[in-house]
């Protein structure tokens, strides 16, 4: 996917101009903001179809303006964080961003991670519209309808992020095997992606919240000690 739209947030001018020359160089059109009113009133007005967000931004900060985007779109966010912040990426996770680079980082390594996640925009587009006719997942009173790509909870629709939605249907369609982080990780968010395992356990906590009645006892999504996460129906 070329010639996509790319929202930029990022108060340093180097790294801001580095995103802009290789986004460019690979046809997209950039937008940049150096601040976070900026960049929320600018991911409103055009409508992008990835935004990359820096955390630390004057006015209002990177998590601040993920969490408003979410409420109001799907569109892939990557996140930026300064190195060491582990808390950064998880609550980033947490807010909805669909994955987070560390700073610094190679602008190569970092284009990777744009044409995957341009790729699986496109892909989950394709999925919602071409799927019909495929069969729903059920599992006791939860049902996963992979036309709709929609959860149930005894016929009640759960709100479920894109991601958290790919990972649930992946274990419910494979009920009974086991999956290692790494083996998520690959399915979920391609071969070549960098990051690391606990962005699997977070998606599957917050699962367990949603679909589990006792999340700190999980009955159906379950960890499989040494291995990782299995679906018992
Ligand atoms: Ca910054």
């Amino acid at each position: 996917m070329s010639d996509a739209t790319v929202l930029v947030v990022e108060d340093e001018e180097n790294i801001l101009e580095a995103l802009r020359y290789s986004l460019e160089r690979e046809g997209h059109t950039v937008y940049t903001a150096v601040d976070g009113e900026e960049g929320l009133n600018l991911a409103r007005r055009i409508d992008p179809d990835l935004v990359i967000l820096d955390v630390m931004l004057p006015k209002m900060d990177g998590f601040e303006i993920c969490r408003i985007l979410r409420g109001e779109t799907d569109v892939p966010i990557i996140m930026l964080t300064a190195r060491g912040e582990e808390i950064d990426r998880i609550v980033g996770l947490e807010l909805g961003a669909d994955d987070y680079v560390t700073k610094p980082f190679s602008t190569r390594e970092f284009m990777v991670r744009v044409r995957n996640m341009l790729r699986r925009a496109r892909l989950s587009d394709n999925v919602e519209s071409s799927s019909a006719g495929e069969e729903n997942l059920v599992a006791g009173n939860l049902e996963v309808d992979l036309t709709s790509h929609v959860v149930r909870l005894d016929g009640v629709a759960v709100d479920m992020k894109p991601r958290e939605f790919d990972l649930l249907a992946l274990l419910v369609k494979n009920s009974g095997r086991a999956y290692s982080r790494d083996q998520i990780l690959q399915q979920l968010w391609g071969h070549d992606y960098y990051g690391d395992t606990r962005t699997v356990d977070v998606h599957v906590h917050w699962l367990r919240e949603k679909i589990e009645p006792q999340p700190s006892k999980p009955q159906r999504l379950v960890t499989i000690r040494g291995v990782g996460y299995r679906f018992d129906r």
